[in-house]
């Protein structure tokens, strides 16, 4: 039966057989050698989402060897893109680009057959700047994504799908899994990707909700949990240091992530009184959106901004929660101080929600919830690139940047290289003289224009275009 056939390419260790191992399913198999014919591949049916496909894979039998590409590796890849109608080429985004990587890429940019740059490894900021740097491969904009984590799978679809044939023949049955659903990673950067489910299916949204000892936060999980008890959990599933709890809240699933430190609490009934960092970074890092847990009556402290630099770091959703509104007797005055604590020491995530709520009372948790999952949105928003462009003109054109040394900066292109938070590079003529004042002005218009409050925006500057 003849197939789409897809080939996974790259140097060594950047990821293909991970990548490989999560697109083929289950029936691997290995090609065995046709005598006279010697294949080094792995072949296997790949599927993703609705997708099915031909894949075969160079990884694994290459030994080891450095920067040069021995013939024989050079053949196999060669002959791998020949069968191929479509190749993946996958490049290590932590490693950033290798001398090895550039000559896979040349012998790519030869054939006439498309590609698919894949940046792995991109789960996290480590990434980042490998991501940009894939662009000067001359393959297209390359897809930021994680095999190990599963992230990037619907953008890999986009990609794909753009390539293969209208009418695949579909001769066996959907099989039942969706792969890239559920997703564990070492570390817990990223443990779940609803990523290929289609728009109109639940998507699981992890949450924690953070903040110092007595802000309310054990009062609102239960508040919370007690409404619509959809317990699947606690469930150690994720990793030993994390429990999650899986619950729905107006049909909409959501995992809420909780810290060891909860759990102790929890166990042994005893207040801690300190302030676990290492714990809330650590829920912090297991979660898509952050609730930090304030007192309104002690109003926001240099621990809460901590807390809060910290989600945005982690390029985490926000949402503060303004506890025991019940009890506090000025409202508008805790408001206003709370508005100006954000305004002049959080303008890193400028326009963050904020709900005013009892958890004690069950009150206004319905707000909570629908803020969680607007910034939930926002967080995975994207946005096309002629918007942005159109965007852009329109910015320059209001606030042209500063000459330097007499010199108009140019800023020509911009494009939205992931989501989760929203990340944006703009190609300049001189970037590195961009003045910090000007990065803030874009990364501000940006929220503002595009109506993304309460997520980290990030704009990189990159020479060229
Ligand atoms: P190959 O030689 O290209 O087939 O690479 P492998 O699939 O064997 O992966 C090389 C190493 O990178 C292994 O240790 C993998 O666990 C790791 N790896 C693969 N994908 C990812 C990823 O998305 N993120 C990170 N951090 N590591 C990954
Ligand atoms: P945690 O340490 O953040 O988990 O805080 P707890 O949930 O244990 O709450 C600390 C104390 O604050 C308890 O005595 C709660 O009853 C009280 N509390 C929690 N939420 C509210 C609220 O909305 N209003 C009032 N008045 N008290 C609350």
């Amino acid at each position: 039966m003849t197939r789409f056939t897809i080939a996974i390419v790259g140097r060594p260790n950047v990821g293909k057989s991970t990548l490989f191992n999560r697109l083929a399913g289950k029936q691997l198999a290995i090609v065995e050698d046709t005598p006279g014919v010697t294949r080094d591949w792995r072949e296997a049916a790949g599927q993703l989402g609705p997708l099915r496909f031909r894949l075969i894979d160079t990884a694994g039998y290459e030994d080891s060897y450095d920067d040069s590409l021995p013939a024989r590796m050079r053949q196999q890849t060669e002959r791998a893109i020949e069968e191929a109608d479509l190749t993946l080429m996958v490049v290590d985004a932590r490693a950033g680009l290798t001398p090895l990587d550039e000559t896979f890429a040349r012998l790519l940019r030869k054939g006439s057959r498309p590609v698919v740059l894949v940046a792995n490894k991109c789960e996290g900021r480590a990434g980042e700047p490998g991501l940009l740097e894939a662009y000067a491969l001359g393959l297209g904009d390359p897809i930021p994504f994680s095999a190990q984590h599963g992230i990037g799978l619907s953008d890999l679809y986009d990609a794909i799908v753009e390539h293969m044939p209208e009418e695949e023949p579909e001769d066996e049955e959907q099989p039942q899994t969706e792969p890239g659903l559920t997703v564990t990673g070492e570390d817990g950067e990223e443990v779940l990707d609803g990523d290929l489910l289609p728009d109109d299916a639940p998507r699981i949204i992890q949450m924690a909700i953070v903040g110092r000892p007595n802000a309310g936060k054990s009062t609102l999980v239960n508040r919370l949990l007690g409404v619509e008890r959809m317990l699947t959990g606690p469930e150690a599933g994720i990793t030993r240091d994390a429990i999650a709890t899986d619950w729905e809240y107006e049909g909409r699933p959501v995992r809420l992530v909780d810290t060891a430190g909860m759990r102790r609490k929890a166990r042994i009934d005893e207040k801690l009184e300190q302030l676990s960092v290492q714990d809330t970074l650590r829920s912090i890092r297991y979660a898509h959106v952050v609730v930090l847990m304030l007192d309104a009556e002690l109003g926001m402290d240099k621990q809460d901004l901590t807390i809060a630099r910290m989600v945005e770091e982690e390029g985490r959703a926000l949402v503060i929660a303004f506890n025991k509104w019940d009890a506090v007797a000025d409202k508008e005055t805790a408001l206003a101080d709370l508005r100006d604590r954000l305004e002049t020491s959080l303008s890193q995530v400028k326009g963050v929600p904020v709900v005013t709520l009892s958890a004690l009372k069950g009150r206004n948790l319905d707000r909570l919830m629908a803020a969680v999952f607007q910034v939930y949105d926002t967080w995975n928003r994207r946005i096309s690139t002629a918007q942005l462009n159109r965007w852009l003109a329109g910015l320059l054109e209001m606030h042209p940047p500063p000459l330097v040394a007499g010199r108009r900066l140019k800023l020509r292109y911009m494009t939205q290289i992931k989501t989760r938070p929203p990340t944006f590079a703009i190609w300049a003529s001189r970037p590195e003289e961009l003045p910090g004042s000007y990065q803030r002005y874009l990364v501000n218009g940006l929220r503002q224009d595009f109506d993304m409050p309460g997520v980290p925006v990030r704009v990189y500057l990159r020479k060229g275009r």
